[in-house]
C-alpha cells in the first residue's frame, strides 16, 4: 500500500468541485485516510513549493495557493502515487486526457484544481508538511 498527498487547490474549492474530486478518488480505489481544510500563508506556500523557487511562476503560484482555502488529504491505495496522478491528468489541462480531473475542471496551467505528490519521497515529506502522525489514520 502506498500513500500520497492530495490537495484540492483554491480554484477547486471556490468552484464547488470538492465533492466531485472526492467522488473520483473514491470510485478509483483511493481511500482517504486523513483530511482537512485550511488556508496557507505565503511563507507556508513558498515552503511547500520550495523545489520550484527558481521557476518563473513561483511567485504567482505561491500567491494563488494562498488565495483561498484548500482541502488536503492523504490517499492510500495500491500504486496510489501514479494512480492518483493519472486521475488528475497532465499539469496543463489542454494536454490532459479525457475524463481526468484537470481536463474536466482546470481553467489554466496554474489554476489546475488539484495537486498530487510525484514520488514516495515527496509524498512522505508533503504528508508530514500538513499532518501529524496521529492525524493519518491508515
Ligand atoms: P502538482 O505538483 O500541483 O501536483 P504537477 O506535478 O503536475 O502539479 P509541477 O511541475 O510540479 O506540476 O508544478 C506545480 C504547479 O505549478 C502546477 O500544478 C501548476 O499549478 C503550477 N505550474 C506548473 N507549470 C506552470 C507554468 N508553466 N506556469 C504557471 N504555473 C505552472
Ligand atoms: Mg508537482
Amino acid at each position: 500500500m502506498e500513500k500520497t498527498l492530495s490537495i484540492i487547490k483554491p480554484d477547486g474549492v471556490a468552484r464547488g468541485v470538492i465533492g466531485e474530486v472526492i467522488k473520483r478518488l473514491e470510485s478509483n480505489g483511493l481511500k482517504i485516510i486523513a483530511m482537512k481544510m485550511l488556508k496557507m500563508n505565503k511563507a507556508q506556500a513558498e515552503s511547500f513549493y520550495s523545489v520550484h523557487k527558481e521557476r518563473p511562476f513561483f511567485q504567482s503560484l505561491t500567491y494563488f495557493m494562498t488565495s483561498g482555502p484548500i482541502v488536503v488529504m492523504v490517499l492510500e491505495g495500491e500504486n496510489a502515487i501514479a494512480g492518483y496522478r493519472e486521475i488528475m491528468g497532465a499539469t496543463d489541462h489542454r494536454d490532459a486526457a479525457e475524463g481526468t480531473i484537470r481536463k474536466d475542471f482546470a481553467t489554466d496551467i496554474e489554476k489546475n484544481i488539484v495537486h498530487g505528490s510525484d514520488s514516495p519521497e515527496t509524498a512522505a515529506s508533503e504528508i508530514g508538511f500538513f499532518f501529524n502522525s496521529y492525524e493519518v489514520t491508515g
